[in-house]
């Protein structure tokens, strides 16, 4: 039995999946607001009234925010910043008596689509989230690409590549660069663009809401299309994936899994592009079943 926890920043959930992937439980806390060592305790209790109800005990996979430094062994890049700087893969693993796997979040949603969802099956898979930031993850041959630096697929701090004039040098990130993907695509770097365009200021959700309907909206749409389409085609030129998932609240725009292929062979280094975007298949809940796919299954596990 696999368990996986996503530790969010307003609650953490944990899901139970046997060995076909099939959900025995789920349960969810909210997150101890600034609180880390409440949030490794809560962290145990949900595991252990998970194993309490089904009987068993199981391997332990949690995503998380942010990525574990290689160099330090702590927490880095977390925006739920009480955990950056803490230990907390060792404390997990005290708290819970076994070892247990950590991942960033974006890996764990590009593991749960590459392992049982939308890209089940393919060798090498890029899953982007596109909501409040931008984050990508790498699945190789069913595994997390993770590297020396933890970075792998952050894809979301490089520049907009083949900015057009209005584009350079692009809106301040908060990393301290400007003209980041991130700056962009995010749900609220969409919306800077719409009030940039001077048409006001608006959600993400009412611009893609008002779209086809409503010419500056509409325009807002396609200029993130197009933009959407060059990052990532700069992916596909470096990695050359079968598939690429969406994920997080903008990948509810079902226009982008049209609209964005017919514009990346622009810019894809090929002539002709076999790359497909899809959205994914377990929504919301791919952050916690890629932290539960984590691990490998093995007998008795
Ligand atoms: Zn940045």
């Amino acid at each position: 039995m696999r368990i996986g926890i996503d530790l969010g920043g307003s609650k953490i959930e944990a899901v139970a999946l046997d060995t076909g992937g099939a959900e025995l439980a789920r349960r969810r806390v909210p997150t101890p607001q600034g609180d880390y060592e409440g949030t490794v305790r809560a962290v145990a209790a949900l595991v252990a009234a998970i194993e309490a109800g089904i009987g068993r005990r199981g391997r332990v996979g949690i995503g998380t925010p942010g990525a574990i430094s290689p160099a330090t062994g702590l927490i880095k890049n977390a925006n739920s910043t009480c955990l950056n700087g803490r230990p907390l893969h060792r404390d997990l693993e005290a708290a819970l008596g076994r070892p247990v796997r950590l991942a960033n979040d974006a890996n764990c949603f590009a593991l749960s689509e590459a392992a049982d969802g939308a890209a089940a099956g393919a060798d090498v898979v890029f899953g982007v989230i596109l909501g409040t930031g931008v984050g990508g993850g790498v699945v190789v041959g069913g595994q997390v690409l993770t590297g020396p630096n933890a970075i792998a697929g952050e894809w979301g701090h490089n520049p907009l590549p083949w900015p057009d004039a209005e584009e350079r040098p692009g809106p301040a990130c908060y990393c301290g660069k400007q003209g980041c993907i991130e700056t962009f695509l995010s749900g609220p770097g969409l919306a800077a663009d719409h009030a940039r365009s001077g048409a006001g200021r608006k959600s993400a959700e009412v611009i893609v809401a008002a779209a086809s309907n409503e010419a500056a909206a509409e325009a807002t749409l396609r200029r993130y299309e197009r933009r959407l389409a060059k990052a990532l085609a700069h992916v596909i030129n470096l990695l050359d994936p079968e598939v690429i998932v969406l994920g997080g609240g903008l990948s509810r725009i079902e226009r982008l899994y049209a609209d964005v292929p017919a514009i990346w062979g622009e810019y894809v280094f090929s002539d002709a592009v076999a790359t497909r975007l899809v959205p994914p298949l377990h929504g919301d809940s791919s952050g916690v079943r890629g932290a539960a796919w984590l691990w490998p299954e093995e007998a008795g596990g």
